[in-house]
């Protein structure tokens, strides 16, 4: 059975003082109510934060997530976090290619590439963000966008890297929006997305592959959507900085 994820985006919220209040209080509840079996817990904090989370909580409960990191490993790239540095504060996971990184800061299918590529050398696991802005959804080219996103920047991972890999799609007009997707049009794509994986890698390793679907994604509507087959937990926003409302999230399974 493949593995459930649901992992919280803190995006740019909360100090560090609030951040490890957070980690603490999410604790705390999954020590009270452990995650359904097979579910794993994710919490992508600042970068800021990352080192002082890590001390409260417990890797058998939280996975620590980045929410970005460096196309290079090491340099003159003044500003930028690399790979091995978050792997040196106890991170596990990367989110990579989120949209608010292609639209507001212009990262490319290349530069996604490479990232892949780097949190993979450094044996962590990228979450690998994808998913349409809603003109390309009327226009009915959803299909094609997301299967070119995967294409330039997953899909020239061989088979033993690309196991490391979970997907999130998250359709650009859901995300921070509150208008969320339906549970059909998700399964919809997840599908579709497996059986790209499919196409390129095997029917084997399309079947282990965790998707996540992310937009304005709640406790009020979790539970339908991850009941689809091929939706295997989500990447939450705005819900994951409260952590009952998270952990109800973690819970809908
Ligand atoms: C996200 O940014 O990954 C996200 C899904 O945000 P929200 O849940 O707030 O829509």
């Amino acid at each position: 059975m493949r593995k459930r994820i649901v992992a919280g985006n803190w995006k740019m919220n909360t100090d560090v003082a609030a951040g490890v209040k957070l980690a603490i209080e999410l604790m705390q509840l999954l020590i009270e109510k452990p995650a359904p079996e097979n579910v794993g817990v994710a919490i992508a904090p600042p970068f800021t934060h990352l080192s002082e989370v890590n001390k409260v909580i417990d890797p058998a409960k939280i996975c620590l997530a980045a929410q970005n990191c460096a196309s290079e490993s090491n340099g003159a790239y003044t500003g930028e976090v690399a790979v091995g540095m978050l792997r040196s504060v106890g991170v596990m996971a990367i989110i990579i290619g989120h949209s608010e990184r292609r639209a507001y800061f212009k990262e490319d299918h290349a530069t996604l590439a490479k990232k892949v590529d780097l949190t993979i050398k450094n044996q962590l696991r990228p979450i690998f963000c994808c998913g349409e802005v809603l003109d390309e959804r009327n226009a009915g080219i959803q299909n094609n966008i997301v299967e070119n996103q995967l294409m330039e920047s997953l899909f020239h991972l061989n088979n033993e890297d690309f196991l490391r890999v979970s997907i999130a799609y998250e359709p650009v007009w859901a995300i921070g929006t509150g208008v969320v997707a339906t549970p059909d049009q998700a399964q919809e794509m997840h599908k579709f997305i497996r059986s790209l994986v499919a196409a390129r890698y095997g029917a084997e390793i399309a079947e282990q592959l965790t998707i996540l679907y992310g937009g304005s994604c709640k406790s009020s509507n979790a539970v339908e959507i991850f009941s689809k087959p091929d939706v295997d937990g989500g990447l939450i926003g705005g819900a994951a900085l409260d952590a009952a409302e998270f952990h109800r999230i973690v819970q809908s399974f």
